[in-house]
């Protein structure tokens, strides 16, 4: 019998976990039994993730500029790449705008059920955690992200998820240094680097054997701990308009890859889907990055040179789906306040959900916290943002999950655009996950 595919394993995994996790719900001790004794294996997963992010970002963006030889090889990568991800996030979310627009879900939800979302949430400790996260955010002055971006303790730097873009920072800065000193003189320090890249893709190899069961324990977590299935039930407009417009960016994604790279839209699926499958599970673009990196390296083709840029500067600044479901929750949640909005405020929307997305960490549940953010752009009253996020809380886990794929997804489908455009889209290294995996067992 042919041996199932990687992205089956983790698929059905997912559909078992939560199958699970509905039938624990039914039993009194289900939800602390998946959460005491199931879900800290998915915990564990995800923090094998993120402990070999750092490390790889280092050791595979420092392998990337320092194979360059040039520096202006480097800046036209660089300035190409954020120049698409500003397009793209654009696109995202003008996608956005526009459904929530024509669908109009906050007008059809009721007073009864706003007042019955404020209650529940608005001093729920969740919301007040998210309040809080995002009066830390703001306050500063315009170039604070600039600021922000500098690290003055690398060692601090790298140890702390949250500031990757720091790391990125710093390790841009060595690679560029390592160039100027010529490739003689810094060849100790790449050798170094090559080899803790090859290390460090071999554990993400290791991990991903565990993915299958991973994802079962995290899926069984997220059912067993979600809200009220009435409440669910009301934001299901609102809901279906993020999905229906996520859904819209894949496709525009498949369009844009088979149209820049000739390449087949569902091959790239086909080659991404274990990447688009953990970012569901873990709802993190950070967690996923090693195993993003992977696909777009082994299976899709794109180089290093490219690759060790661009995907980890899109895991924390490019947030396609972040993004858009920032522009469809603010305009649902001031439809459902009864606040109108001109079209200046829509265009605000625009710009405040772009810079959001950007300031978004890649971790679970971040983009609420910026939404915060694009609200009060708008005017929106300091005294009705904890009830704005109370509205879309109970939906909110879900829908992390899925604009976390498109995250990821749409990073990787900018890599394939830079790597064409600069001709560095080659053949894949592996072409079959399971022999690989085979190799490694
Ligand atoms: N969870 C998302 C990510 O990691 C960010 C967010 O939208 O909350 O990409």
């Amino acid at each position: 019998m042919r041996k199932l595919e990687l992205h089956w394993k983790i698929l059905i995994g997912m559909l078992l976990g939560i199958v699970f996790g509905f039938v624990m719900t039914q039993v009194d001790w289900g939800a602390s039994f998946v959460s005491n004794w199931v879900q800290p294996l998915g915990t564990i997963f995800v923090k094998l993730l993120k402990l070999i992010a750092i490390p790889l970002i280092i050791a595979s963006l420092v392998k990337g500029i320092s194979d360059l030889k040039d520096i202006s090889k480097f800046r036209n990568i660089g300035l190409r790449t954020i120049g698409i991800y500003i397009v793209t996030t654009i696109v995202a979310i003008t996608i956005g705008l526009v459904l929530v627009n024509i669908v109009q879900p906050g007008d059809g939800i009721s007073e009864e059920t706003v007042a019955k979302l404020t209650e529940t949430y608005a001093n729920s400790e969740g919301v007040t955690k998210k309040m809080d996260e995002a009066m830390k955010q703001k306050g500063s002055g315009p170039l604070q992200f600039l600021v922000d971006m500098v690290p003055d303790n690398a060692l601090k730097a790298m140890s702390d998820n949250s500031l990757m873009l720091q790391v990125i920072f710093f390790t841009i800065f060595l690679g560029i240094s390592m160039l100027l000193i010529g490739e003689k003189r810094a060849k100790p320090l790449k050798d170094f680097f090559d080899s803790l890249n090859e290390v460090v893709l071999k554990m993400v190899d290791l991990i991903m054997l565990s993915a299958p069961y991973a994802v079962f324990a995290l899926l069984a977590g997220v059912v067993v701990s979600s809200s009220d299935p009435d409440l669910l039930l009301a934001l299901l407009k609102y809901a279906a308009t993020v999905v229906a417009g996520l859904l819209i960016m894949i496709v525009f994604y498949l369009i844009v890859v088979s149209g820049f790279t000739k390449k087949n839209p569902f091959w790239f699926l086909k080659q991404m889907s274990p990447a688009q499958l953990l970012a569901f599970s873990t709802s993190s673009s950070a967690a996923t990055l090693p195993v993003t990196m992977e696909r777009v390296e082994e299976h899709i083709g794109v180089d290093k040179e490219v690759s060790s840029f661009v995907l980890p500067v899109g895991a924390t600044i490019n947030m396609d789906g972040t993004s858009l479901y920032q522009g469809v929750a603010a305009v649902f949640i001031a439809q459902a306040l009864g606040f109108d909005l001109t079209l200046g405020d829509q265009l605000t929307i625009v710009l405040t959900a772009l810079l959001a997305s950007i300031g978004s960490a890649a971790v679970p549940g971040a983009g609420m916290v910026m939404l915060v953010i694009v609200l009060e752009a708008i005017g929106f009253p300091a005294d009705k943002l904890a009830i704005g996020l109370a509205l879309i809380f109970a939906v909110d886990r879900p829908l992390d999950m899925c604009r976390t794929v498109v995250n990821v997804t749409g990073d990787a489908t900018v890599s394939m655009i830079v790597a064409k455009s600069v001709g560095k889209l080659g053949k894949p290294k592996v072409k079959n996950w399971d022999d690989h995996l085979e190799e490694v067992k």
